[in-house]
C-alpha cells in the first residue's frame, strides 16, 4: 500500500473517500451482486458516478449527510456536545431527507430525550444493529484521532449510541474509528486490527474478530450488509483484496445489498489509506451533499466544502469566517 505523504492527506482522504463511495454505490442499492461491473467493466473508463434510483449522478446520501451534521457539531461547540449532535440529526430528518435508515427515523422522531431515545427504541425492538451508526463515522473519526484510542474509541461510542441502543452499533463503529486513527498515523489499519479487536468489548470481540479476519469472506456473512457486522466486516475486506481506492469501492459496490454504505464505509477507509490524491477526480467533481433542515433549504455541500470541512476537522481549527460586522 503507498501511505499518503500526510496525515493531512490521509483525513481529507477519509471524509472525502466516504462521501464518494456514498454517492457511487447509492443507485445500485439493493441491486444484486456484480452489477457495478457488469455495467462498468473498465476501471477507470469513467461514467461512474451515474445517479439513479432516485439519486442524481454525485449525489450523496444520509451517510454523508449525518457525518456532515456530526462534523459540524463538533466545530461549533469545539468537542463532544451529544444533545447538539440529536438535535441537528433531529432538525435533519423532520425535513425529510431522500432517505433514512428506519432505526434511526424511529429513534430521533420518537419524541424522547437525546440520552434515552435510542436504549427505550431498543428496549422495545430489539432490533437496532443496523449499520446506521458505521455510516456516518467519517468526520468523528477524523477529527478524535488525535486524541488517541481510547478517547477515539469512547467518542464512536457516544455518538452511535444516540441512534443505536444496541452496543454491537457502539463496537463496530469504534473499531472503524480506531481503524481510522492507524491510517492517519501512517500506519496500515489492517496489521492493526488484533490489537483494536483487544479494545472492544468483550462481549462483542468475538464476532468482530470473525469478520475483520483475513480468510473471511462477505460470502460468509450471516446477515444482510445492512447489519453492522458484515457491512465492516465487508468494508475491511474491499480494502484487504484491492491496492487502490478506485478498486476499493469498485469491489465494495460490486457485493451489492446496501451499497452506499457499503462503499461508503470501505471509501472512508481507503481514502485514509491511500490519501485524498488517490480518489479520481471525475467522481469529486460530481459529488454533491444537500442539506435538507439546515434552514437554507437549498445549501449543497460540493468537494471544496467537504475538504474544507475535513481540514477543519483534522487540525482541530474551525477556520470558517464568522459573521462579520461592517465597521
Ligand atoms: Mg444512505
Amino acid at each position: 500500500m503507498t501511505a499518503p505523504s500526510t496525515a493531512l492527506a490521509a483525513a481529507l482522504g477519509t471524509v472525502l473517500g466516504s462521501a464518494v463511495g456514498d454517492a457511487l454505490g447509492a443507485p445500485f442499492e439493493f441491486g444484486p451482486e456484480g452489477a457495478f461491473t457488469a455495467r462498468f467493466p473498465t476501471p477507470g473508463y469513467g461514467g461512474e458516478m451515474c445517479g439513479g434510483g432516485g439519486w442524481d449522478p454525485g449525489e450523496a446520501t444520509d451517510d454523508t449527510q449525518m457525518a456532515v451534521l456530526v462534523g459540524e457539531s463538533l466545530l461549533r461547540h469545539d468537542g463532544l456536545e451529544l444533545p447538539d449532535i440529536f438535535r441537528r440529526f433531529q432538525q435533519w430528518a423532520a425535513a425529510e431527507p431522500k432517505d433514512i435508515g428506519l432505526q434511526t427515523e424511529a429513534v430521533l422522531g420518537s419524541g424522547d430525550p437525546w440520552d434515552l431515545a435510542a436504549s427505550l427504541h431498543f428496549q422495545v425492538s430489539q432490533r437496532a444493529a443496523g449499520n446506521g451508526s458505521l455510516m456516518r463515522a467519517a468526520t468523528s473519526a477524523v477529527y478524535f484521532a488525535p486524541h488517541g484510542r481510547t478517547a477515539t474509541m469512547t467518542a464512536a461510542r457516544q455518538i452511535a449510541a444516540l441512534t443505536h441502543g444496541d452496543r454491537a452499533a457502539w463496537e463496530g463503529t469504534a473499531l472503524f474509528h480506531e481503524l481510522i486513527r492507524v491510517a492517519l498515523d501512517g500506519r496500515d489499519p489492517l496489521t492493526a486490527i488484533p490489537e483494536a479487536l483487544d479494545f472492544v468489548h468483550p462481549d462483542h470481540r468475538a464476532r468482530y474478530a470473525t469478520v475483520l479476519a483475513p480468510d473471511w469472506h462477505p460470502d460468509r456473512a450471516t446477515e444482510f450488509n445492512g447489519a453492522v457486522w458484515p457491512c465492516l466486516g465487508s468494508a475491511v475486506w474491499a480494502l484487504r483484496t484491492t491496492d487502490s481506492y478506485e478498486a476499493s469501492v469498485r469491489a465494495a459496490i460490486d457485493l451489492g445489498g446496501d451499497t452506499d454504505t457499503v462503499a461508503a464505509v470501505t471509501g472512508g477507509l481507503a481514502g485514509a489509506v491511500y490519501g485524498a490524491d488517490a480518489i479520481p477526480e471525475r467522481w469529486t467533481e460530481l459529488l454533491h451533499v444537500p442539506m435538507p433542515g439546515s434552514g437554507d433549504h437549498n445549501r449543497v455541500l460540493r468537494a471544496p466544502e467537504l475538504t474544507d470541512l475535513a481540514r477543519r476537522l483534522a487540525t482541530g481549527i474551525d477556520a470558517a469566517p464568522g459573521p462579520r460586522r461592517a465597521p
